[in-house]
């Protein structure tokens, strides 16, 4: 079990291929600044070959960001090489992240290439590479669907040739928790040198098991997550790094690891992309959801109010957002009054006998009751009473 686990950014790459995402110039910089802040280890800022925007992109970014490691994404084609070397010589920490695939599938209706074909492939081109960048990350695109010695052999090739950081990508998303943590157990077992470099996980969220599967990777050995803000990715996305960050802190006693992550930043970097993406955070998405601190009915409210511990098991301004307790039909007396007081009305239980009722009314033809909506409903009551609760 390593003591430490590192995050690496692919928002500006993996999280470019999201459907109808395609960031300006402004916005990466922008990101790459607030990623820089956040503590990540590295910044994949994108696929310099891909086109001469993406290009022109790494360089700007190479040259803005201070902390992390700035990488671009190859594949295994000494043109795609050549233009991340290029692109990111400017930064403080280049990085290259090469790529093969594995798999069967990949390797016959792909790559139309052989086993043999495809590791001396690795040698040379992670050899050639390592003349110009230190910092090598190796992928085996659709690891978790090759054969497992085949993927020990690609993976040992690539370190022998001086490859410094291994990722595991679950391409298709396909893999359980415990297949994808068996990956890596068995290349802990295997691999000749397994603590001389870095793992990472990389996992995609077809079947709503990104975030348990990186964590099953952390049990398992690998010592950083590949993942991107707010989830976005190629389909149903990538493992949100917000919430991989989050379940680390809160089930610490568990993993027992620490990261660099600066959680109270979240929301404020996971404004930034939503607004850069145009995708809103969905309501009930864990941690930054609107609704993840949010409790509507009245046994809830009630219980909050009288220790946040009975339905929170991490506080909102650790991730930089705010608790609420909307008012609405379920709510209760407890929470009406609790809310009346914070606007500024004097009342206290015996009052809510009679304002109560009348809130109830209200809201059981309403959806949320708003503050605008109560201080009527108070005027109602103070009318009626002819009493001032201000
Ligand atoms: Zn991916």
């Amino acid at each position: 079990m390593v003591s430490k686990v590192t995050f690496y950014d692919t928002t500006m790459r993996d999280g470019e291929q999201t459907i109808g995402v395609n960031f300006s110039i402004d916005e990466k910089i922008e990101i790459a600044k607030e990623l820089d802040n956040y503590g990540v280890a590295a910044i994949e800022a994108g696929f310099p070959a891909a086109s001469q925007k993406d290009f022109e992109e790494v360089k700007r970014i190479a040259e803005v960001v201070t902390n992390a490691k700035v990488v671009g994404l190859a594949r295994m084609v000494r043109n795609d090489i050549n233009a991340v070397i290029e692109a990111t010589k400017n930064a403080k920490h280049p990085m290259i992240h090469a790529f093969i695939a594995t798999s069967p599938i990949h390797r016959e209706f792909k790559l139309h290439m052989t086993k043999e074909e495809i590791l001396d492939k690795i040698k040379a081109d992670v050899t050639f590479t390592k003349q110009y960048m230190q910092d090598i990350v190796f992928s085996p695109e659709d690891a978790t669907r090759t054969e497992p010695d085949f993927l020990v052999a690609s993976v040992q090739t690539a370190i022998d040739a001086g490859a410094t950081m291994i990722n595991i990508p679950d391409t298709v998303g396909y893999d359980t928790p415990e297949e994808y943590g068996e990956v890596f157990e068995n290349l802990r077992q295997n691999i000749i040198g397994f603590d001389t470099v870095g793992w990472s996980t990389h996992t995609h969220n077809d079947l709503g098991m990104a975030t348990a599967n990186a964590l099953a990777g952390i049990a398992h050995g690998a010592t950083e997550i590949q993942g991107t803000i707010n989830g976005i990715g190629e389909r149903a996305g990538n493992v949100d790094m917000i919430e991989a960050a989050a379940a680390i802190q809160v089930r610490h006693e568990k993993f027992n690891v620490e990261t660099d992550i600066v959680l109270a930043q979240s929301k404020v970097i996971s404004d930034v992309v939503a607004r850069a993406t145009c995708m809103p955070v969905a309501g009930n998405k864990p941690i930054m959801g609107r609704n993840a601190f949010a409790h509507e009915s009245g046994i809830h409210q009630d219980g909050y109010l009288k220790n946040p511990e009975t339905y929170e098991i991490l506080k909102p301004e650790m991730v930089g957002a705010t608790a609420s307790l909307p008012l609405g039909k379920l709510s209760g007396s407890h929470a009406v009054m609790s809310k009346l007081n914070s606007l500024g009305y004097d009342v206290t239980r015996d009052d809510m006998k009679v304002i109560f009722p009348i809130f109830k009314s209200v809201a059981e033809e309403s959806d949320l009751i708003t503050d605008e909506q109560l201080k009527v409903i108070m005027q109602v009551v103070e009318e009626k009473e002819m009493v001032s609760y201000q």
